[in-house]
């Protein structure tokens, strides 16, 4: 057998060591003589894991005490709709940037609630870059002000936590939460889809302050309040219990690392080589402002689109494979998240090498 370097941009690679685990502990988790996705998410084997899972989650990114974590069914998509169903309480209007198309999608969703104001938007400049705090309208009476850290279309992401006074700060970080380490208390919500930078598909983790809790309407579904959730620690119905288990041992394999200060160096090293190789060459090009490139998704197109398709056949001949990039941008996207081993990246810049040398 052998595993491919996997550049897909969700659901995404997980360490193979943890893929290994999970094997092992497949027919019989512990002695328990079942596996995890087998037991009531009540008993006492489940919410160990549940339990733990959080308890490192937390140490991971050194969540204060005034946060609490929700692990919750349906994506980062459902986010769009909890977080101005939770919280616009009486207010009317919510601040939005605009950088991509996560964030339009946010956008759209939040419009079936309440008025975007859009504090700032490179939709004209094909969301390459991010629109300098000077022109920025954001709004003191905003409910909230929302934006994408990480835009795992374009490959664009902030570098820096924007400057928003006291209004709560909302963030949709699924492409790039546990890549580097994070001042959450300067959040009201961090939100992420589990399937890019975690572990499998099917739950959101939320990290949402304490006190924006409760202030959703009467008409919003149980299911859809960050109240009833928090009170029942995510376990108000059957929680997606056997990707809540395998994030765990994603968290634990982390700490393993060295914990997200040695995963930034390690995912800035990975990042950098591979932005120098398309840099560096003429056959290659990535559209993103420098100041703005991700570490996590890098789009790039090859000077010749008709060499497109031949180049993602050799690549996968070359066990590397989902390059192809997002029907939006068109051209390559390497996803390179907390998974993809060094190796990965090095491999693929030797393949791209290989075939300009060929090709151009
Ligand atoms: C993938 C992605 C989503 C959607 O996640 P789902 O879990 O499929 O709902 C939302 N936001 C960002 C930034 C993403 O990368």
């Amino acid at each position: 057998m052998s595993r491919a370097y996997n550049f897909s941009a969700g659901p995404a690679m997980v360490p193979e060591a943890v893929l290994q685990q999970a094997q092992e502990e497949l027919l019989d988790w512990q002695g328990s003589g079942m596996s995890v996705m087998e037991m009531s998410h009540r008993g006492k084997e489940y919410m160990s894991i549940a339990t733990q899972a959080e308890a490192d989650l937390r140490e991971l990114m050194a969540i204060p005490e005034n946060y609490k974590v929700l692990f919750l069914q349906g994506g980062a998509s459902s986010q769009f709709a909890m977080v101005p169903l939770n919280l616009l309480g009486d207010k009317k209007t919510a601040d939005y940037f605009n950088t991509g198309q996560w964030s339009k999608k946010a956008i759209a969703e939040a419009k079936r609630y309440c008025d975007v104001n859009l504090v700032a938007s490179s939709e004209a400049e094909n969301f390459c870059t991010i629109p300098d705090t000077a022109n920025w309208n954001l709004n003191a009476d905003a409910a909230y002000v929302h934006y994408t850290p990480n835009e795992t279309i374009g490959g664009l992401e902030f570098q820096e936590i924007p400057e928003v006074g006291d209004v709560p700060l909302v963030a949709d970080f699924s492409s790039t939460i546990l890549s580097r380490p994070l001042d959450v208390s300067r959040y009201g919500i961090i939100y992420a889809g589990t399937q890019k930078n975690i572990g499998p598909a099917g739950m959101a983790v939320v990290i949402v302050r304490e006190d924006l809790l409760g202030n959703a309407g009467d008409s919003t579904p149980a299911m859809f309040n960050y109240a009833t959730h928090a009170k029942a620690d995510s376990m108000y119905n059957t929680p997606p219990t056997y990707t809540w288990y395998f994030a765990g041992l994603v968290f634990k394999w982390l700490k393993q690392q060295g914990g997200l200060e040695a995963m930034a160096k390690i995912n800035q090293g990975k990042a950098q080589a591979l932005y120098n190789a398309i840099d560096t060459s003429d056959f290659y090009a990535n559209p993103v402002d420098p100041r703005y490139r991700s570490w996590m998704n890098i789009p790039f197109t090859l000077a010749d689109d008709g060499l497109n398709d031949t180049f993602l056949s050799e690549a996968k001949a070359a066990n590397l494979v989902t390059l192809k990039g997002h029907r939006s941008v068109g051209g390559m996207r390497a996803s390179i998240y907390n998974a993809m081993p060094e190796a990965g990246v090095q491999a693929l810049i030797a393949f791209m090498k290989d075939f300009e040398q060929r090709k151009a």
